[in-house]
């Protein structure tokens, strides 16, 4: 081996500071507008992030941005140019124009890009003047691939001392294999690959292309850190992958790095890191930036990567970039007038006035949405047989949001509006796998509004003022009464507070007591699923089947679909009888014109509520 002799060394070049700026998961974010509330979104929007990269852009000297995918689809911007192609044929896609403006290096494709067909996404791309690769996404039978794996950047970078250095960036794409069955109309025209496999294949290929360092655009989450064949969300097994330099992560629209990632396997949330290697996941719809600064010092022979900071930036609250809202806002405009204008009529009044105490056509027609898409998604599946239950909360009633905050929908025309306003979070929905018992608990968990109600007593407020509307689930598909003399069995956090007792009696399935040990499908939303609430098997990564599209995006094609609808409100839950109990409840002012919904409670005005609302007297 070399002695550390008298041999002068070579001058070394001076280090190369490369800032690499990251989007994820747009969605067609662009301006910052909530389509579906018609109103501005303050942590939102593609323009407010183009801000960041601004003032990014005028602090370092050598800057890389490039995007991660999911930008083609999301917003009805997204459908609105789906079913205006030709407009294509006169400018870019908003998406790509959005890119463009803000000169994207490279970019990959997610998921969602596929979502409009093969020939749309062909004519979007076709606008790009940035380079898009994908990796694993492969043409079908030998085929032509729709993208080049990689791209080696040539960029003239300056160093610490002014000079300019070319260095040669590599940058490769993955996404997740799960599109073929995500989007079945790809069958025959493409196939995808694992994404370790592909990555192993083609960083060696980059290197020897001359890539000096290599930076992987993962539409992938962070998932498990072992790698198992066809992942999803395969970031941390990609991390280990020779020749690796960056990750873009993105898919899951997490954060990273954020504390939600501490402790997990692989990670190092605190610094950044992912198996050693510097990575971002810069959220959703342009909520932040993803900043991965690297130092780069040449060995003689190429360039490496020697050190490296990675973080995020929030977008929230910033001034959005006006030459985006220009450059995009005749899409913007027109989508603005299409979610004004009818999709469909309603027969009946879609209010949320009365849903936490008794049946709601409201609730009955998102119930029927989401066991329609589980019971289509399960088809052919193990779970094929099992009885699907929908399990659904009303959102707006009150609460926090004041008097105000109820849905009132008006039989009539039904705009893309009203149906935010009757459904307004961008949940997904969730198939649920559970037994007769965590049914069961899953009532009385939401049992727990209602305040134990004294027989006879005078004055009594039937809500528990504390406990929110919205986890106040019901099940549709099943049958029970709530009796009120009983305490709750669970508190408002989830937590068992009465063992010996329970509120829901006489609970039926098809017409017979349900048992324990019976299993079910139990389609519900994401939030749920996910933990919100804590409901009886629910938690991360709980459940056999997530929607690729949102709820409100099924909801919106199942009315479209429908044409005029007319949802009722099934009496399938009810109060045991108290021997004409009345109890007080509490609701928005428009609860007036509906007060026939509350017949069987003989419901009758009882004055003004606190803070605007006004006081109903029911009789149990
Ligand atoms: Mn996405
Ligand atoms: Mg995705």
């Amino acid at each position: 081996m070399s002695k550390a002799t008298s041999i002068p060394r070579a001058p070394r070049k001076r280090p190369v500071r490369l800032r690499v700026l990251a989007t994820s998961d747009i969605h067609l974010h662009i301006h910052p507008h909530d389509y579906y509330a018609d109103r501005t979104l303050r942590s939102l929007g593609l323009a407010r992030t183009a801000t960041l990269i601004r003032r990014q852009r005028a602090q370092a000297p050598n800057v890389l941005l490039l995007d991660n995918g999911d930008f083609l689809q999301g917003t009805p911007v997204g459908d609105y140019i789906a079913d205006n192609p030709g407009l294509l044929k006169e400018h870019p896609h908003p998406a790509i124009a959005a890119m463009n403006l803000l000169g994207h290096d490279a970019a990959t494709l997610g998921n969602h890009e596929f979502n409009y067909g093969l020939d749309f996404l062909r004519q979007a791309l076709a606008g790009a003047a940035f380079p898009l690769v994908s990796a694993n996404l492969l043409g079908a039978l030998g085929g032509k691939p729709l993208l080049p794996p990689f791209v080696i950047l040539e960029r003239s970078l300056t160093d610490d001392e002014g000079h300019r250095r070319c260095v040669h960036i590599g940058v490769t794409g993955f996404l997740p294999p799960q599109i073929m069955a995500w989007d079945s109309h790809l069958a025959g025209q493409v196939t995808t690959q694992d994404i370790l496999a592909a990555a192993r294949e083609v960083v060696p290929r980059m290197r020897a292309r001359g890539a000096d360092i290599v930076i992987a655009l993962a539409h992938s989450g962070i998932g498990p850190a072992e790698h198992r064949e066809g992942m999803e969300n395969a970031a941390v097994p990609l991390a280990g992958v020779e020749g690796i330099d960056a990750i873009v992560a993105g898919h899951s629209h997490a954060l990273f790095p954020s504390p939600a990632f501490e402790g997990h396997p692989g990670v190092d949330a605190g610094r950044g890191l992912i198996g050693g290697v510097p990575a971002v996941m810069p959220g959703f719809a342009g909520s932040h930036l993803g900043v991965i600064d690297l130092t780069l010092q040449h060995d003689g022979r190429r360039w490496r990567v020697t050190d490296s900071d990675s973080r995020l930036l929030c977008a929230e609250g910033l001034p959005p970039d006006e030459d985006l809202l220009r450059a995009t806002a005749p899409a913007h405009q027109a989508t603005l007038a299409r979610i004004r204008q009818p999709v469909a009529r309603t027969e009946v009044p879609l209010h949320s006035h009365f849903a936490r105490i008794a049946p709601s056509a409201m609730l009955q027609l998102v119930a029927d949405v989401q066991h329609d898409a589980v019971r289509e998604a399960l088809r052919g599946t193990a779970h094929e047989g099992l009885p699907v239950l929908s399990a659904i909360a009303p959102f707006r009633t009150g609460g926090r949001g004041g008097a105000g905050h109820f849905t009132d929908i008006p039989p009539g025309p039904l705009t893309l509006r009203d149906l935010g306003a009757l459904y307004p979070y961008p949940n997904t929905i969730c198939a649920l796998l559970l037994t007769g018992a965590q049914l069961r608990d899953w009532l009385e968990r939401a049992a727990g509004q209602f305040n134990r109600i004294e027989p006879g007593a005078p004055g009594q407020m039937l809500l528990d003022a504390g406990f929110p509307g919205h986890h106040f689930d019901v099940i549709h598909g099943l049958r029970w009464r709530i009796d009120l003399r009983q305490p709750p069995r669970f508190d408002h956090e989830g937590a068992l507070a009465n063992p010996g007792t329970r509120r829901i009696e006489g609970l039926e399935f098809a017409g017979r007591p349900l048992r324990d040990d019976m299993r079910f499908i139990l389609a519900t939303n994401s939030y749920r699923a996910g933990g919100g609430g804590h409901f009886p098997g629910c938690g991360p990564g709980a459940g056999v089947w997530r929607s690729a599209a949102p709820l409100r995006e099924i909801l919106a094609a199942h009315v479209r679909r429908q044409g005029t609808i007319a949802p009722a409100a099934e009496p399938f839950w009810s109060f045991a009888p108290l021997g004409g109990t009345r109890v007080l409840f509490d609701t928005g002012p428009g609860a007036a014109a509906h007060l026939d919904d509350l017949a069987h409670l003989h419901a009758e005005p009882a004055g003004e509520g606190p803070d605007g609302m006004v006081r109903f007297v029911l009789a149990l």
